[in-house]
């Protein structure tokens, strides 16, 4: 039988369960570089028997087409088409509860393994990072701008559709509901507590320095502008304060 000169060798051997369209290897290499590269990487992964233990323990696995063994299979085999299909959809469905953690014979973190595929995501961009975040984006700009994230009157059947009937338990006088809680640090309705200038400028500081920003510039640009806007304008507050109290005891 005659083959022609066409090779029976793919150049490129994709999942054949997956729909997600094919990646170039070079890509694909990269993001595996990527996540292997991480310090966490070797702590967290010796080794796996396939034995399925985090999985049978693992809450996420119960409600979603997810299998923690599965992803530690994925990454010990480095099976680089199926870690990237993971990192579609699958990795976003842990909890990061660390039960698996606790169990695995090997002393794996399959809930740290998956938190580095997830920074490894929102590093290169990745659509699942983006609409997994969206939903959050008030959140973040809550925390980033506040010191603290959800304040009660953020909670509404609106913003929280998924909730169904039960957001009704929240649609209650909270202004008087807070003010029944002693501390008063708490008797704010529009933030979750109170959050001092020196202090939010120091948590600017750290998320600046450990990449937390250039990750929200990559899956968020408008987001991390708005942000960037209200840290400029409080650092100068604080500056302009610590300034004032220079003076004041020159
Ligand atoms: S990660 Fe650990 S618990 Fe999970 S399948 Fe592998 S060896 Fe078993
Ligand atoms: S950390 Fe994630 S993978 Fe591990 S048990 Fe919890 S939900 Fe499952």
């Amino acid at each position: 039988m005659e083959h022609g000169h066409s090779s029976r060798v793919q150049t490129f051997i994709g999942d054949p369960l997956s729909d997600t369209p094919e990646v170039p290897r070079a890509q694909l290499e990269e993001i595996f570089a990527d996540i292997q590269g991480d310090m966490r990487f070797n702590h967290e992964l010796n080794g796996c028997l396939n034995c399925g233990i985090c999985t049978a323990t693992c809450p996420a696995a119960h409600y979603y087409d997810f299998s923690p063994r599965e992803i530690v299979q994925l990454l010990w085999t480095e099976n680089l088409e199926g870690i990237y299909d993971a990192m579609q959809e699958k990795i976003w469905s842990c909890a990061q509860c660390y039960t698996c953690a606790a169990r695995c014979p090997f002393e794996n973190s399959p809930g740290g393994l998956i938190m580095i595929m997830r920074e490894t995501a929102i590093k290169h961009g990745m659509e699942s990072a983006k609409n997994v975040l969206r939903p959050f984006s008030r959140v973040m700009l809550k925390l980033v701008s506040t010191g603290n994230q959800l304040a009660p009157d953020m909670i509404t059947a609106d913003g929280f559709a998924d909730w169904g009937p039960n957001i009704s338990k929240v649609q209650a006088p909270l202004k008087i509901l807070r003010k029944a809680i002693p501390m008063p640090t708490l008797n704010t309705t529009e933030t979750a507590w109170e959050v001092n200038l020196k202090t939010s400028v120091e948590l600017y500081t750290i998320w600046e320095m450990t990449g937390v920003l250039n990750q929200l510039e990559t899956i968020d640009e408008n987001l991390f502008d708005v942000i960037s806007d209200i840290m400029d304008e409080k650092k100068q507050d604080y500056q302009d304060f610590v300034d004032e109290q220079a003076e004041a005891d020159a």
